[in-house]
């Protein structure tokens, strides 16, 4: 019997999955993210292939089309706009569900053709401000760690991340590790008590937002105490002296800062000296981190203290940033964002001039576009007059979802790709583009750890649902760029995306173009292999970084004074009695915007109603019962939900889940509620701290 080997469609782990002639789904024993293992989710991917309402054919203003009349339309539309009002004023709304090899050519068609930067994608949403950590420390948007060292490691801090359910077949393996070397320790910083803290040695429930605080605080608790490698920032450390002079001030005495987070001399002392004492540490870090309106700047706090001990790119010692999505990563490497050009570059001149020549672009885009809360933005405004939102939900997904829907409903020309028309943003398409999914289509993706893997079709797309990359490419041909858009299969594109990778590269990490010159068979039969791989050169891929050279002009990494800054509350004056500060995040068995999830009865059952959670004691200060029928307001909207309990939450404070749309339950996606504040450095919106009330409905 054959076996198709392909990888899992839900989260940035990326499990290996194969499937036989019989349809069997399976755990890819010989993929090295999961060796076999796959979650609930995954493992139930077979039966939402035939999910109900699929997409078969092209929709115009709500009638069936052919596909060269719906993109003759497109390209008109997008033409005309273009030519009245400039490049600016259209945009790509795309996702990290995207292939790379799609999202290489919205890329290349939105800023090399087209000629502005107004291309952005739902990964803003959850790690761009580990992209920017990142690259303001290392000089370079790098994961340096691996799966591996989640195993290795003596210490292993995971913060702002409930692993257990969201990245459910790593957290196995951190237990199995665990089981292995029971010796091995873990802290989970959270201000819940999620179901990955109840299995820490030590739980800090912080205060929600002090983040910045306890990093900086262990910085100094590691210069107090001589735990800082003086011979590696010697020689491989920017900044030292500007962050010792800031943290060398009351302000960073460990009582001080216990009282900032909310968290007791004690428990800080066992955090910080557990750190100091363990070489081998790893700080896991996701979305608590990164959806902040601080969340670069607490990246940066927490690589700061990996830089100090010299504990970066080292076996079981680096800072690890794990990805929501599937291909956030991929999406990051081909300048999915708006604020990257495309293989890691900036928008300098020189990377311009290099992109320009390489693609034979006419108009190359010289400046960051819209980032995506700023670009709905500007859709609701009118500066914005086409988009087209590609395989994601922002009606559901954005903050002031109310404001997004606003903004759908206005926009002149809005094009939607997707496999069903029910989402939230498809209702408010002029033209309805199908798109094949998971199982339908072919290409590549990468992981959390930078390892690529091939995704494959095994069954054929229904009606005329179409691969994404071809939509595209179909669209740059119409606009007049027919020589730059002419693709075979997504091979061509792999191989082209490899080839810039590595053109005139001596600097950035991001290199693969060993597989430029890859056949369609050796594509084909791919293996799953980590970056870089650049061409004639022996690279070390496992890890990066680990010999002190970044990707810095100087060679060396930065260490970035940051300030602690208060979450911003939308608010009419003081905090209301009463009030609760709500937290967003995912359920185990659900994902985004339950499109795909919500239509199996096994995943629906543990959650089957939206529901909004506090502690017992809020419960009762509430006035409410447990399983009330509720309404929660904020500045920004209301929603509706039932009342859960949930005592790991601290007083006051209320956990909702992120995945509930208007498709599924009228008026109860949380957000509604949340206010467009978005990190300052990363534009990526604070979906953990809302202020709410409760009432009766
Ligand atoms: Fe899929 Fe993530 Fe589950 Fe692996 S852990 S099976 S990638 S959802």
């Amino acid at each position: 019997m054959s076996r198709v080997h392909t990888s899992c469609a839900y989260c940035g782990v990326g499990c290996g999955i194969t499937v036989d002639d019989a349809k069997t789904l399976a755990g890819d024993t010989e993929h090295p993210a999961n060796g076999g293992a796959l979650c609930v989710k995954g493992g139930s991917l077979m039966e939402t292939l035939a999910f109900p309402n699929r997409l078969l054919y092209p929709r115009l203003h709500g009638q069936q089309v052919s596909w060269d009349t719906a993109l003759d339309e497109m390209a008109a539309q997008f033409g005309r706009i273009i030519a009245e009002t400039g490049p600016e004023s259209v945009a790509f709304y795309v996702s990290g569900q995207l292939l790379t090899e799609d999202y290489y050519i919205a890329n290349k068609l939105m800023k090399g053709f087209i000629g502005a930067a107004n291309i952005d994608t739902n990964s803003r949403l959850c790690m761009s401000s580990a992209v920017m950590a990142h690259s303001r420390a290392f000089g370079e948007d790098v994961v340096p760690g691996c799966y591996d060292d989640l195993e290795i490691t003596d210490l292993l801090v995971i913060t702002g991340a409930n692993t257990a359910w969201t990245h459910p077949v790593i957290f196995r393996r951190i237990q199995q590790a665990r089981a292995r070397r029971p010796e091995m320790k873990m802290v989970v910083i959270d201000p819940r008590k999620t179901m990955t803290a109840e299995q820490a040695d030590l739980h800090l429930a912080l205060r929600p937002g002090s983040d910045v605080w306890l990093f900086n605080g262990l910085s100094r608790y590691l210069l107090d105490h001589d735990l800082i490698d003086n011979a590696y920032i010697e020689e491989h450390v920017n900044g030292f002296s500007e962050l010792h002079a800031q943290l060398m001030t009351p302000d960073y005495e460990l009582a001080n800062v216990a009282q900032k987070c909310g968290l007791s001399v004690s428990e800080l002392q066992t955090f910080y000296r557990w750190f100091g004492e363990n070489e081998k540490a790893v700080t896991l870090f996701c979305q608590g981190i990164n959806q902040s309106n601080q969340g670069t700047d607490k990246g940066n706090a927490l690589i700061n203290t990996h830089l100090l001990t010299g504990r970066v790119g080292k076996p079981g010692a680096s800072p690890f940033s794990m990805t929501g999505q599937p291909n956030a990563m991929g999406g990051r490497e081909v300048g999915g964002l708006a604020t990257q050009l495309a293989s890691h570059m900036t928008f300098s001149d020189e990377n311009c001039d290099r992109v320009a020549r390489f693609w034979n672009a006419p108009n190359i885009a010289r400046k960051p576009g819209l980032k995506a809360v700023d670009m709905f933005e500007a859709v609701r405004s009118g500066k914005i007059r086409a988009l087209w939102v590609v395989a994601t939900n922002p009606a559901v997904s954005l903050p002031d979802s109310v404001m997004v829907r606003e903004a759908l409903a206005k926009c002149e020309f809005l094009v939607v790709s997707e496999m069903t028309p029910k989402t939230d943003t498809a209702q408010f398409a002029d033209l309805l583009l199908p798109a094949a999914g998971w199982g339908e289509r072919g290409g590549t993706v990468t992981n959390s750890e930078r390892c690529i893997t091939r995704q494959r079709a095994f069954t054929n797309a229904p009606g005329e649902a179409k691969p994404d990359w071809w939509a595209m490419a179909e669209l740059g041909k119409r606009l007049g760029f027919a020589d730059a858009f002419n693709y075979n299969d997504t091979v061509d594109i792999f191989r082209e995306h490899a080839a810039l990778s590595g053109f005139e590269n001596s600097s950035r990490q991001f290199d693969i173009s060993a597989l430029a010159t890859l056949t369609d068979d050796e594509y084909e039969q791919f293996t799953p292999r980590q970056w870089p791989l650049p061409a004639g050169k022996n690279a070390a891929s496992q890890r990066l970084f680990g010999d002190g050279c970044f990707s810095t002009p100087n060679g060396k990494a930065n260490l970035l004074t940051v300030v602690p800054q208060e979450p911003v509350l939308k608010r009419k004056a003081e905090r209301q009695e009463g009030s609760w500060l709500l937290n967003t995040g995912r359920l185990r068995d659900q994902w985004h915007t339950m499109t795909r999830t919500g239509h199996l009865p096994r995943l629906m059952e543990t959650e089957p109603l939206p529901k909004v959670y506090v502690n017992q004691h809020t419960l009762q200060a509430s006035g409410f019962s447990e399983g009330a029928l509720i309404r929660i307001n904020s500045l920004q909207g209301s929603v509706m939900t039932l009342l859960g309990r949930d005592d790991g939450l601290r007083d006051g404070e209320a956990f909702m889940p992120m995945h509930w749309s208007d498709d599924f339950s009228s008026c109860s996606g949380v957000n509604r509620l949340v206010a467009p504040v978005v990190d300052a450095v990363s534009g990526q919106p604070q979906f953990k701290q809302t202020e709410v009330m409760a009432e009766a409905v």
